[in-house]
């Protein structure tokens, strides 16, 4: 069965004091919550990384980093490796935001290249891509979603697959407060499970969670995880707020 995650990312907020208060309510808001099929995962800055790990240690929440850099150790100033990460626990990443691909100039080959050094540490990468608002417009959202996951994935093997989840993320939903409908989010998602059969097999295309994002609140949580193809969301905005993040994850 398909892993149910749902994933904040707090992007450049918080300062290390108020990172473990956060951590500190959402724990007293989840502390009744059955975690069952589903992941609870917090992407702080690097620079709360390690307390993050520790104030998470009892509970089932997992910890996870914004970025990591493909090179392994070097001359490689304000990057942070893999084994950086490992080393204070944490071994989940994310990569390819539309942040860093808008303001880092990331791009699908060096996307890829991040992917195969988190594989090869055995992190589990959580993997965002999606369209822009002039790509819907101009009806070019499947083909663009469809580049930019041959791009940066199609040559990894398929048991590479077990440590990748998707985060689907139209571009014009993130941060706006503009959110895709959920049909246009299970439309999407099930075009991305029909590529992944389509390049790799039915059976894999059925095990990959793949993650809306784009301005999920609590008051559309619910439809949105009610559909067939979404297993989850990468939330932004309302994971800096404990209450707000656990009715999230409590709606999925
Ligand atoms: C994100 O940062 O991945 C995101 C989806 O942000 P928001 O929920 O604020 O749109």
């Amino acid at each position: 069965m398909r892993k149910k995650i749902v994933a904040g990312n707090w992007k450049m907020n918080m300062t290390l004091e108020q990172s473990l208060a956060l951590i500190k309510e959402l724990k007293e808001e989840l502390q009744d919550y059955q975690y069952n099929n589903t992941r609870v995962i917090l992407a702080p800055s690097f620079v709360s990384l390690s307390a993050a790990v520790n104030e998470t240690s009892k509970v089932n929440i997992e910890i996870a980093a914004q970025n990591m850099s493909q090179e392994e150790r070097g001359a490689f100033t304000g990057e942070v490796s893999a084994e950086m990460l490992a080393a204070v626990g944490v071994d989940i990443v994310i990569i390819g935001h539309s942040e860093r691909r808008t303001y880092f100039q990331e791009i699908d080959a060096g996307l890829k290249a991040k992917t195969k050094a988190a594989l090869a540490n055995n992190f589990d990468v959580i993997f965002c891509f999606g369209e822009q608002l002039e790509d819907r417009e101009n009806k070019k959202h499947f083909e663009v979603v469809e580049q930019q996951l041959k791009n940066a994935l199609f040559e990894l093997e398929a048991e590479d697959f077990g440590n990748i989840i998707l985060a689907y993320e139209p571009v014009w939903a993130i941060g706006t407060g503009k959110t895709a409908s959920a049909d246009e989010a299970q439309e999407m998602h099930a075009f991305i499970r029909s590529i992944l059969a389509k390049q790799y097999n039915e059976t894999l295309a059925n095990s990959v969670s793949i993650l809306y994002g784009g301005s999920v609140k609590p008051n559309n949580a619910a439809e949105i995880f009610s559909k067939s193809d979404v297993d989850g969301g990468l939330i932004g905005g309302a994971s800096l707020k404990a209450k707000d993040f656990s009715e999230i994850v409590k709606a999925i």
